[in-house]
């Protein structure tokens, strides 16, 4: 198999040859079709997350070892399997569920396998799709796709699921809610998309850049706004009556968030889902006197996973741009995110 690897990190990745892997077990082996290339990959190579205040979590102390092969959104065709790998078939097509738990704690029995303390995830503690083969766990967490491309299914298991998860968290809210999704990146766009299929309220989408704007207005958006508008926050309260009643944080930067939160009415919801970094300070009487809540939304569930699959297949989800390029341009597609110069979602292929 030919993996492209982080060896240090923060310096470019290199291709390196192994010995096809045998599966063990459950495990799958998939040949990798398509491997979408995702910023949280940035972090991965970096290694480290900046927690804010000065502090990073550093992923090697987390037990990350090099030479590793980043890539959790992936699809792949089965190859081999293990000797207790039932429910596959060689041959199978299917997205590659990472989001992996151990399986054997309470939360993981529960099937919160998000909860997990010792997460097994694919593409950032177990090997993945930056790679032509790849092991799945387990045959429970390959997803079908049928009647999707390859290249743009690989996208739904992380951007995709990111943004419908954030998004099913307020699907109690009603018709005359407003929710406001701020940054309409690749993951924020899928969200107002998604939109319509999971939640009644109306969807206003804050970004700073114009063309981003538009593209959320033609995508299904109620209103945009600039919030870097001085005045946007008077003008969000004046749109939605007295605030949004939920904002969900596509960004994760100390300006985003903050926004996010000064939006919301009594009683209103922050979910955080971006990664961007570093930390706000905030207000500790406003969460009584206002009734507010903070929260985080990471990925999704297996289950969150089919769900979402059933709209893309009765085509109640609009594709997101994707850019094709080869697996050897892993390296550079990582980089040309990082410069901002990636249009749509980058999936790497073998071919
Ligand atoms: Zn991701
Ligand atoms: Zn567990």
């Amino acid at each position: 198999m030919r993996c492209q690897q982080i060896v240090e990190f923060g310096k470019p990745l290199e291709s390196r040859d192994y010995e096809t892997p045998t599966p063990q077990g459950t495990e799958v082996l998939l040949k990798v079709s398509a491997c979408g290339v995702c910023h949280s990959d940035l972090h991965l190579w970096e290694g480290y997350f900046d927690m804010g205040g000065g502090q990073k979590l550093d992923l090697a102390d987390r037990g990350m070892k090099l030479p590793f092969t980043m890539g959790h959104e992936i699809v792949g065709e089965v190859i081999a399997l293990g000797p207790e790998a039932t429910g596959a078939q060689i041959g199978d097509k299917r997205i590659v569920f990472p989001w992996i738990g151990c399986g054997d704690c309470a939360r993981c029995i529960d099937g919160d396998e998000l909860l997990c303390l010792s997460p097994q995830t694919l593409g950032a503690r177990y090997n993945g799709g930056y790679s032509d083969e790849v092991i799945a766990p387990h045959p429970k967490y390959l997803v079908p796709f049928d009647g999707i491309p390859a290249e743009l299914a690989c996208t739904y298991a992380c951007s995709g699921l990111t943004a419908y998860s954030a998004l099913k968290k307020l699907s109690h809210l009603k018709e005359e809610d407003t929710v406001v999704i701020i940054g309409a990146g690749g993951v924020g766009l899928s969200a107002v998309h998604f939109a319509p299929s999971v939640v009644k309220c109306k969807i206003v989408v804050a970004d700073i850049d114009a063309d981003k704007r538009e593209t959320a207005l033609k995508s299904g958006a109620t209103a945009v706004i600039d919030n870097s508008d001085p005045d946007a926050i008077q003008k969000l309260m004046e749109m939605t009556g007295g605030g949004a009643a939920a904002s969900i944080d596509f960004v994760g930067a100390p300006s985003s968030a903050t926004f996010g939160l000064n939006i919301l009415r009594k009683g209103g919801t922050l979910i955080v889902v971006g990664l961007f970094g570093s930390s706000i300070p905030l207000s500790l009487p406003t969460l009584p006197l206002m009734m507010r809540t903070i929260t985080g939304s990471y990925v999704g569930s297996l289950s969150e996973m089919h769900e979402l699959m059933a709209l893309v297949q009765q085509g109640k989800v609009a594709p997101i741009p994707y850019d094709v390029r080869p697996l050897d341009t892993a390296h550079q597609s990582l980089m040309d995110l990082k410069d901002g110069k990636a249009t749509g979602r980058i999936v790497l292929t073998p071919g």
